[in-house]
């Protein structure tokens, strides 16, 4: 059965490709932030953000699960922890289920700018996709409208910074690799959601990696932090190292993953550096 008799947002149901599942009955439903969700299934997995942080950083995630039934299930279910407060379904209706003042569950162990308390500081959207684990399809171009759409309203309202909108494996790249190099950031970049720029072409030439101790490795080490990946600067190209560098290039230089900074890593993140907002740049030097 369609949610559309309860939700309170506009629907258009004619376009309904297949019906969503239902919240539980006793679930209290609220009014959708976004002017844009479509439906309100509510989670009961949620919080209040510590100390009453203002949610200033947008975090995209893919749901990683065979069907879509089952992403649901998990994000709004009790007892499994887990949640977010927007779902982007593939055929671009956007579903809410955690109100964006309350924190939502969704970056687990994470660290960004020094902080590690993602969940208080963020809003999480989960991108209905099966992922690597499934076969990884292609997102398509009206899902990548409605994230679109979803996040400039959020950063509106919520005055997000371009530069904090952020992926699961940047935050968290020892164990998240979501939404992954299939994700066309470049896409969003374009509408004005996201800080990219164009990568550097690959060239010849070895580059930095695994088991290298120089300064170069810790200039690297330095500039990915500035940036804002949680990294020891140890001089040490270690395992850590090679996970950070694979997050960087999922997000920023998708033709090549394989964690090694070559000279195009290297060249892109320094043009990331070079064009952060100023006060931006400001924090990352601290
Ligand atoms: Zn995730």
């Amino acid at each position: 059965m369609s949610l559309g008799s309860f939700a309170s947002a506009g629907i258009d149901s004619k376009r309904r490709a297949a019906p969503l599942p239902r919240p539980i009955a006793d679930m209290k439903t609220f009014s959708p932030d976004s002017s844009i969700a479509s439906d309100v299934i509510p989670s009961p997995n949620y919080g209040e953000r510590n100390k009453g942080r203002l949610p200033d950083m947008i975090l995209l995630h893919y749901t990683g699960m065979p069907d879509v039934e089952g992403a649901i299930a998990q994000l709004c279910t009790a007892g499994t922890d887990v949640s977010a407060h927007y779902i982007v379904l593939e055929d671009g209706r956007i579903v809410q289920c955690v109100p964006e003042a309350k924190r939502a569950w969704h970056a687990g162990v994470a660290s960004w700018a020094g902080e590690d308390d993602i969940n208080s500081c963020s809003i999480g959207v989960e991108i209905v996709n099966r992922g690597h684990d499934w076969g990884y399809p292609e997102y398509p171009l009206r899902q990548i409208a409605a994230v679109i759409a979803l996040c400039r309203g959020i950063m509106l309202r919520r005055n997000v910074p371009s530069h904090r909108v952020l992926a699961h494996s940047d935050v968290a790249p020892s164990r998240k690799k979501d939404p992954g190099e299939k994700f066309p950031w470049h896409s969003l970049a374009n509408s004005g959601v996201g800080h990219w720029v164009q990568p550097a072409p690959i060239g010849r030439g070895e580059g930095l990696k695994s088991g290298t101790i120089s300064d170069g490795v810790r200039d690297l080490q330095q500039a990915l932090a500035r940036y804002g990946y949680g990294i020891a600067i140890s001089g040490k190209y270690d395992a850590a190292t090679t996970e950070v560098v694979t997050a960087f290039q999922r997000h920023f230089r998708t033709t090549r993953v394989d964690g090694v900074a070559d000279h195009s890593t290297l060249v892109t993140l320094q043009s990331l550096l070079a064009s952060l907002p100023s006060e931006a740049a400001a924090v990352a030097a601290r």
